[in-house]
């Protein structure tokens, strides 16, 4: 990446300027800096600005950046000796399970069984910590699964501290250094995902910056580079990777078809600037990532990208919450919000030029309540273009109500273990598993459910990801897991398959069981393992819940392929016969349906002036779009990839 930073040190000395009339002599500033998206003020005393509670505010007024207090490094106490201090300090009722440090911020974090304990009455124990110790305190209860993604994430974040924070000052430096032209015009180029699903790529260009949205794989079509990759040969794209020109990538959500290809780009050095995302997103794009080089490197087939490439991701991501503003060029300004799909995904809304013009990126989203999340935001402070998907977006997607089918999927539950079959739901790690898990546990509770559920493939790590973000689930589920005490993740129905030993030995028995396995469109993973062995009994059952691509064997198997042909072991073919009942129930999709979609344009507020429809079949995208225009009179467009729009 070439760092633009002209006249950055010009602006930082008028910065300065202000601040050290505006912060008082004794909290000792030692450096100013930008520092990824916002301007950090190295001080040697931070009370001295805590003291007045608007200072920051103000300060954030006067400068239009978002500003941090950091204690300079040289008064943290070494983590070791914070470590006793906060012991001490925090009653043992609290329960602290770990203390970690992160340097690159000044940032301890604590978890905690009774954060509250940790907190203290008005602050005043958090209060204290910082006094004695000087780290920045963060309060995390601690969460019920321990998840071994987590675990490594912040593991790297902490060893790598040094290059993090060298970076960040890099991309704070790029984001606000002096625009060359005033910003004039806008565009947007499809390099994926558009009248197709998978590989999701969008570039939106302006005279002064480059920022990508999405980079997925299509892994249903890995076999075809020309299909499965995003456009690296759209000449616009290469000239922005060859000059190093791309100031930062956004990832709506962490599914490999709008996150897979992030790692690839760090493989070849293409790029080593910022990535954008939720906390959710980054752990559970990490975990799929693996999982998918993983699964490659079992079929025999050399991985795309090695584990230290999405090691450089985790390096150079910078996460946001929901509704956190930020700059990120210095004509763009971000904000997330929650997209309803899965944990942590999120619809992009970008601020362009000061006013000139708003674009809000549906990536995947929902817009009805599921067990699991509210539905999709659709109130913006200002919007002019939305890009929005249209996976459902045909004339006649209508999916079955909730209701409808959870009682179609205990049905057929029931009638299978009724006759002592089993019963195979394939689903992907992340999203449709915790959907489905959600409602057999309820069934389960009331006693509809007694036989075992098996989680298998990464879902049990999946899961234990959501039970570490609880404030981005549902506000049912909150309230369960928050004031009732009940975390439903937890109940012991459900039962992690360890290795393929356990696998073979639940396929074997002569007992009805449920089975959530990966991968949900039977490509690799367990779930083809149990496929084979499960499919010739007519005892059995498979239950798709989700979107079965083209191209995949969940598609042929769902559109009543019942002979084959399969290489098992020792690279031999074999023919597997299909007798197992073969089931669809739609009305889980983490998309919203064609009535949504409409309902969503209905409601969303204010109405944009136009509406890019992507993300679906080709007739489906182009269906969407006209139907728009009809009904609301709003400029629609289904362009393909390799279209480019201007918006302005
Ligand atoms: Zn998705």
């Amino acid at each position: 990446m070439i760092r633009r930073e002209t006249f950055v040190d010009d602006i930082l000395r008028d910065i300065k300027a202000v601040i050290s009339q505006m912060v008082p002599r004794e909290a000792r500033i030692t450096d100013i800096e930008f520092e990824g998206p916002e301007l950090v003020i190295y001080v040697k005393n931070p009370e001295a600005i805590m003291q007045d509670g608007e200072l920051i505010k103000n300060l954030a007024k006067v400068l239009k950046k978002r500003i941090s207090v950091r204690p300079d490094p040289e008064v943290l106490l070494p983590p070791e000796k914070a470590e006793e201090m906060i012991k001490e300090i925090v009653p043992p009722e609290a329960e602290i399970t770990s203390i970690s440090f992160d340097p690159s911020v000044g940032e301890v974090l604590i978890e905690a069984k009774k954060p509250g304990l940790v907190i203290g009455k008005n602050g005043e124990t958090l209060r204290l910590i910082t006094q004695k110790v000087h780290w920045a305190p963060k309060v995390i209860r601690t969460p019920p699964l321990q998840s071994q993604t987590i675990y490594s994430i912040r593991q790297i974040l902490q060893t790598e501290s040094k290059d993090r924070r060298k970076f960040l000052r890099q991309v704070g430096r790029n984001i606000y250094r002096k625009p060359e032209l005033k910003s004039e015009w806008i565009r947007i180029t499809g390099l994926g995902g558009f009248r197709e699903v998978g590989r999701s790529a969008l570039l939106v260009q302006t005279n002064e910056s480059y920022v990508l949205v999405d980079f997925g794989v299509n892994i249903a079509a890995l076999r075809d580079p020309k299909k499965a990759f995003p456009h690296f040969d759209a000449p616009e794209f290469r000239y922005v990777l060859d000059a190093g020109l791309l100031d930062a990538i956004i990832i709506t959500h962490a599914h490999l078809d709008h996150s897979g290809m992030l790692p690839y780009l760090f493989r070849y050095k293409l790029f080593d600037g910022p990535i954008y995302t939720t906390p959710p997103t980054r752990d559970l794009m990490v975990l799929l990532q693996q999982d998918f080089i993983e699964i490659q490197q079992m079929n025999g087939v050399e991985p795309l990208y090695r584990p230290r490439d999405i090691k450089e991701v985790i390096k150079h991501t910078i996460t946001l919450d929901y509704g956190e503003v930020r700059d990120i060029a210095p004509d763009m300004r971000l904000t997330l919000h929650n997209a309803g799909h899965i944990l942590g995904s999120s619809i992009v809304h970008l601020h362009i030029g000061n006013g000139l013009h708003n674009i809000a990126i549906t990536g995947d989203f929902k817009f009805i309540p599921t067990r699991l999340f509210e539905p999709a935001v659709s109130r913006f402070p200002r919007l002019e273009t939305l890009v929005m998907e249209s996976t459902y977006g045909g004339s006649n997607d209508h999916q079955m109500p909730r209701e409808e089918a959870e009682k179609r999927l205990i049905e057929v539950i029931h009638q299978t273990i009724r006759r002592k079959g089993k019963v195979l739901i394939p689903a992907m790690a992340v999203g449709r598993a915790q959907e489905i898990m959600m409602v057999l546990e309820e069934y389960a509770r009331v006693g509809g459910i007694e036989v075992p559920i098996y989680l298998d493939g990464m879902i049990w790590e999946a899961t234990a990801i959501h039970t570490a973000y609880p404030e981005y689930l549902s506000r049912h589920l909150r309230e369960q897991i928050f004031h009732e005490g009940y975390n439903p993740f937890l109940n012991p129905i459900f039962k992690p398959v360890a290795n393929s030993r356990e696998r073979q030995d639940i396929i074997d028995s002569g007992e009805p069981a449920i089975i959530i396995a990966t991968s949900g469109m039977l490509v690799g993973g367990p779930s083809v393992e149990y496929f084979k062995q499960l499919a010739p009994d007519p005892k059995n059952s498979m239950i798709f819940v989700s979107y079965q691509a083209e191209g995949t064997l969940g598609r042929q198997v769902q559109r009543g392929l019942r002979e084959i042909p399969l290489v098992g072991e020792g690279g031999k073919t074999e023919v597997v016969k299909v007798n197992m009942g073969v089931h669809t129930i739609d009305g889980f999709s983490g998309h919203a349906d064609r009535r949504e979609l409409i309902s969503y344009i209905a409601r969303l507020r204010p109405r944009p002036e136009r509406i890019i429809t992507v993300h679906g079949e080709p007739h489906k995208c182009l269906d969407l779009s006209t139907s728009i225009h009809k009904k609301f009179g709003i400029s629609t467009r289904a362009p393909n990839n390799l279209d480019a729009i201007r918006l302005k």
